[in-house]
């Protein structure tokens, strides 16, 4: 077991020698059975919030309403209250968190069966809604009334989708047939939640089984179009930002998810080369100054692929002459002291004239034919 490990079974000890029941749950859980390394351990507990902040010297209040202490013991280990969650008034989030006092409660409020799996102190397993089978079988199955389960809460669709890529698995007829049924109530979810999901799906090692779940026309209404047109595709995106670059080229503007500024550059770079790539093929003047990232993506787009792979377009890239302004073999400060000229526009105007002449095959990289050319050709 992992240091991580090691350190949530103190915390879970702590918390039973002070009296309360404390079990890890959840995805720690189940990544456990799998063989898989997890990222983060949770913690349930019947402890109160309050009496884990004073069991715990160093904790920090990450969602006290919702019964969320984080506890920092060697990590940073998630400590949550057993709960239910009472009424869904706005179908965003569960209006009210109420306490329980019984682990099993706080296991059924839980979305699948392979993540309401509880672990004691001895390495036991707990599992009441039959996880350990849908494990075996490679199956995400609602726990309850799948209907019910996505009604209350509808980004359990999409977790859903993106636990089966994620693990390799399949979902259990029920509980698609709800899934699908429910993808209604899709739009009422927080964007913020939404995206966070759909991203783990652009980065996945295989996201072919969660765009193929999604691929359906009841999800076109809140993720438009990208999945009729994405191909069966078997490999990763190199970045969640390409991966919603992509998705953005095929939206209007209308439909916006809450882009990062990165994301945001991403996307408008990326529809600027796609007009270039159009209009004058894939050429080093179209992809001139196009970071790698957009060239990446509208290769993808792209038409008309003049490069069987990816690592073809790669090696292509990097036998241009140049890519960037900084790889002109003059400076702007060259141009400055030959022209006998200050700093100015004619500068952006010089390095984009040169590096047309370049890329046209007129004259060379080096600083001679560029001396050459700027005394023959600029004022
Ligand atoms: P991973 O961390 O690999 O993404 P996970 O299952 O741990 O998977 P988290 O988002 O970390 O996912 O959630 C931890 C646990 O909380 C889940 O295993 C599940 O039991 C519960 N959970 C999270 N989100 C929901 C939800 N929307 N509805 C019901 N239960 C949820
Ligand atoms: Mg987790």
């Amino acid at each position: 077991m992992t240091t991580n490990w090691t350190h949530a079974f103190e915390v879970v000890k702590i918390l039973q020698e002070a009296g309360y029941q404390a079990y890890i749950v959840g995805g720690a859980v189940r990544d456990h059975l799998l063989g898989i390394a997890c990222k983060d351990i949770d913690v349930a507990t019947d402890a109160l919030p309050e009496n884990v902040q004073e069991l715990f010297p160093k904790t920090f209040a990450t969602g006290i309403a919702h019964g969320t202490v984080t506890v920092l013991h060697g990590d940073a280990i998630e400590v949550t209250t057993f709960r239910v969650e009472s009424k869904y008034i706005d179908k965003r989030r569960p209006s009210e968190v109420r306490f329980v006092r019984e682990l099993k409660d706080d296991l059924s409020r839980r979305d699948f069966t392979i993540n309401a799996l509880a672990m004691g102190i001895d390495g036991e397993i707990i599992d009441y809604y039959g996880g350990k089978e849908d494990l075996q079988n490679k199956l995400i199955r609602a726990v309850g009334q799948p209907k019910e389960r996505f009604e209350e809460d509808a980004l359990r669709i999409l977790r859903g989708i993106r636990l089966a890529g994620q693990l390799g698995f399949s979902i259990e007829t029920q509980t698609r047939q709800a899934m699908t049924e429910a993808s209604h109530l899709l739009p009422w979810i927080a964007k913020e939640r939404i995206k966070q999901e759909v991203s783990r799906i652009w980065t996945m090692v295989d996201p072919e089984i969660s765009l193929r779940e999604l691929k359906h026309p009841h999800f076109d209404e809140f993720l438009p179009g990208v999945f009729t047109i994405l191909p069966e595709r078997h490999t990763p995106f190199e970045s969640t930002a390409e991966g919603w670059a992509l998705f953005h080229y095929f939206q209007s503007d209308t439909y916006e998810f809450p882009y990062s500024n990165d994301e945001k550059r991403l996307n408008k770079e990326v529809v600027a080369l796609m007009k270039r790539v159009s209009k004058e093929g894939w050429t080093y003047r179209s992809v001139f100054n196009s970071s790698e990232s957009a060239v990446r993506v509208c290769w993808e787009i792209s038409q008309s692929k003049p490069f069987a792979t990816k690592q073809h377009l790669l090696r292509w890239l990097q036998d241009a002459p140049i890519r960037f302004p900084k790889d002109l073999a003059l400076s702007g400060h060259d141009l400055m002291q030959l022209k006998q000229r200050n700093s100015g526009p004619w500068i952006k105007k010089t390095n984009e004239r040169m590096a047309d002449e370049i890329l046209a095959g007129n004259i060379l990289n080096t600083r001679d034919a560029l001396k050459k050319w700027v005394l023959e050709h600029v004022e």
